[in-house]
């Protein structure tokens, strides 16, 4: 998330856990709090205590101790962490720390002495040996069998996967290169062999996450491909699934992804984080690609592929952030015209370079301009949608029940996107179900529509 505040914090990060552990067994729970990427960690975590026998408690009482998986990007999700440890501390009293926020120990335990133990992120192995240390592991083979995709806080028709690690930039508002170090691409091979492993196990979506992932394989020495993402987008689009691709930036080799979209073997949907439209907030934020002509590149990803959706946040109230730098910021929604939009008021973040920047902008301010902001997305995203009635579209189904479907287009993500209900004829649907509707109506960010 890096670019992106986690803005689907917590409620992406709800577990979805069965209490199936055997009498006597050695159990575990899990609070996993910030963006997609920590998601995906906590299940790395819960995969391997599961393969070693271990159970998963879903909740405090049932559990032998609790790891909290913590986010450290902004204060307001540091003051969250802070809470989630002391709550768990409180109504277990075992608590194991770990995640982004983990990399300030001290913080940490100065607030809560009792913790058991904090490691970092990405810090699996050490996890685990706090975890032994805590609760010492009583495997039986029999019946500890790990399920083909391991253990999954997400549904699993789809799943989260993170290619890489790290971010090589160095943004002024943002410190996840000091908590998460530089950029670390995953093997391809490895990448391609969980993606294989989770279609296996019935996963249908593919949420492609890293910090940058038009980055991803720049940084290994050997390298057949320039921009190793192509590939490996090649081989994602291979498999037969939906693939989306989330924290792309606006570099021009991701022009030649657009391609895969239009042939339909990726998803058409970049969600790529612009922050900003003025050269001059985009030079006092340190953003990677802050002189591409980014109208430019929209209009040619358009043109090779119409249908692709666009997703984007934006800070605003940035120090420093004149009238002027907003309303261009504006105007440049206005003729970018983005499917979907998040808007962060600016916010400092403890070790930002920002927070020593001249100019910053009172809160009043900052609420106005946000206001203003997401009025204009809001009237675009309602125009987009009303557009897209009367036709035929596919879509994916997350859940149904007695009311109805709820289902998501090309065009949306889990989460963060809107949503398309089918409230007829769902009976027979089930999540995971990738099927044709024709659209009926639109709001300003869901759909509703019949099955064909
Ligand atoms: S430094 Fe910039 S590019 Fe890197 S993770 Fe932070 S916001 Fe993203």
């Amino acid at each position: 998330m890096s670019q992106n505040p986690p803005n689907f914090r917590p409620d992406i990060a709800q577990p979805r856990l069965r209490d199936d552990s055997r009498a006597g067994q050695p159990t575990i729970g899990m609070v996993s709090l910030g963006c997609p990427k920590a998601l995906v960690d906590s299940e790395r975590i819960l995969t391997r205590l599961r393969a070693e026998g271990y159970g998963i408690a879903p909740d405090y009482d049932g559990a032998d101790a609790v790891i909290v998986n913590t986010c450290g990007f902004l204060d307001s999700a540091k003051a969250e962490s802070l809470e989630a440890i002391g709550e768990a501390l409180q109504e277990n009293g075992r608590v194991i720390v770990t995640g982004c926020l983990g990399a300030e120990k001290d913080y940490i335990t100065g607030a809560h002495p009792k913790v058991l133990a904090v490691t970092g992120p990405h810090q699996y192995e050490q996890v685990l040996d706090a975890v032994h240390d805590a609760v010492p592991p009583s495997p039986d083979p029999f019946v500890d069998l790990l399920p083909p995709a391991g253990v999954k806080l997400t549904p699993r028709h789809y799943s989260y996967l993170k290619i890489s690690e790290g971010c090589n930039h160095s943004c002024k508002f943002c410190i996840i290169p000091d908590m998460r170090g530089r950029l670390q691409s995953r093997p391809m091979k490895a990448v391609l062999r969980e993606a294989e492993k989770l279609a296996e196990a019935g996963v249908r979506e593919l949420l492609v996450i890293s910090q940058d992932t038009s980055a991803f394989g720049t940084d290994w020495k050997d390298r057949d491909h320039k921009t190793p993402v192509q590939p490996l987008a090649e081989a994602l689009g291979e498999l037969g699934l939906w693939v989306r691709l989330h924290y792309v930036y606006p570099y021009p080799h991701v022009a030649g992804l657009v391609p895969l979209m239009a042939e339909g073997k990726i998803l058409p949907y970049l969600d790529i984080p612009f922050q900003h439209a003025h050269p001059d907030t985009l030079r006092r934020m340190a953003r990677p690609a802050a002189a591409e002509k980014t109208l430019d590149r929209i209009a040619e990803w358009r043109a090779i592929c119409p249908e692709i959706a666009l997703r984007s946040t934006f800070i605003v109230g940035y120090p420093g952030e004149t009238q002027e730098e907003f309303q261009t910021l504006l105007d440049w929604l206005d003729e970018a015209q983005l499917d979907r939009v998040g808007c962060f008021k600016y916010e400092n973040v403890d070790g930002a370079r920002s927070n020593s920047l001249p100019d910053h902008v009172p809160e009043e301010v900052k609420e106005e301009r946000w206001a203003q902001f997401m009025a204009k997305a809001q009237a675009i995203s309602e125009a987009k949608l009303a557009a897209k009635v009367g036709r035929r579209l596919q879509v994916i189904v997350d859940e149904v029940d007695d009311d109805g479907a709820t289902c998501r287009t090309m065009a949306d993500a889990p989460e963060i996107d809107g949503n398309l209900f089918v409230d007829k004829g769902f009976e027979g649907l089930k999540p995971g179900d990738i099927r044709e509707v024709i659209v009926d109506e639109a709001s300003e960010y869901d759909l509703w529509g019949r099955l064909v």
